[in-house]
């Protein structure tokens, strides 16, 4: 019998499990910002999941328990599965917030039948690792990293880029996705830019996003 924790649990696991796997601090004005609610509100629900065994508090803040953890693995696991469900019927950049309300529904046995399904994914549409596939993506660079002239492949948009509401749908506008190569025309770090080379069309992105793109260097 699967356990049932609420949605609202689960897209805090969601958060504290990426925060931990990228080893920034999970803090709570952090997590207000980035579940778009207040800031008592994040305390009375870590209090809520430090009961329930999900979290524990150590000296650097909360951290998941070994059973939060599992359930973070899970919940990530089946948003992925549902992106890659969706890929066939929908445009890239709507897959992330479809998936985010069907994640929640999974069940065990439907997760299974994705699992075997999509056997080989390491990673999500977006080029995000499947918990448990973090060395697939361990080569690719944040954009921001790059000099001028570098040669990339397009393969990854963080997931913290991906929950921003319509960073997908404007990175889609301006061709860049997993998989398009794009040449690094300027970084400039002055005015926290970086411009691309996409399919001969120059594309500006600021530090604040584009420290969230990754592309593995071809040259
Ligand atoms: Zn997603
Ligand atoms: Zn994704």
């Amino acid at each position: 019998m699967e356990s049932k924790i609420s949605s609202t649990i689960e897209d805090y696991l969601g958060i504290i499990y990426i925060l931990e796997r990228d080893g920034e601090a999970v803090q709570g004005v952090r997590l207000a910002e980035l579940l778009g609610v207040s800031a008592p509100t994040v305390t009375n629900t870590l209090k809520r999941m430090t009961r329930d065994g999900l979290l524990e508090m150590g000296t650097g803040g909360p951290r998941l328990t070994l059973t939060g953890l599992d359930q973070a693995r899970t919940v990530m696991r089946r948003h992925m599965l549902a992106e890659w469900m969706l890929v066939r019927m929908l445009s890239w950049s709507k897959l992330h917030g479809e998936a985010h309300s069907m994640e929640h529904a999974i069940s065990q046995e439907v997760e299974a039948s994705l699992l075997l399904e999509l056997q080989g994914k390491q990673t999500c549409p977006h080029g995000n690792p499947i918990p448990g596939h973090e060395e697939a993506v361990k080569d690719w660079v944040a954009l921001t990293t790059l000099a001028a002239g570098a040669h990339v492949i397009i393969r990854r948009v963080h997931e913290l880029a991906e929950d921003t509401r319509g960073v997908l749908a404007f990175l889609e506008e301006r061709g860049i996705a997993p998989g398009v190569a794009a040449s690094l025309l300027e970084n400039q770090p002055v005015n926290g830019t970086v411009t691309l080379d996409v399919a001969g069309q120059p594309v500006t992105l600021g530090y604040p996003l584009a420290r969230y793109v990754y592309g593995e260097v071809v040259g």
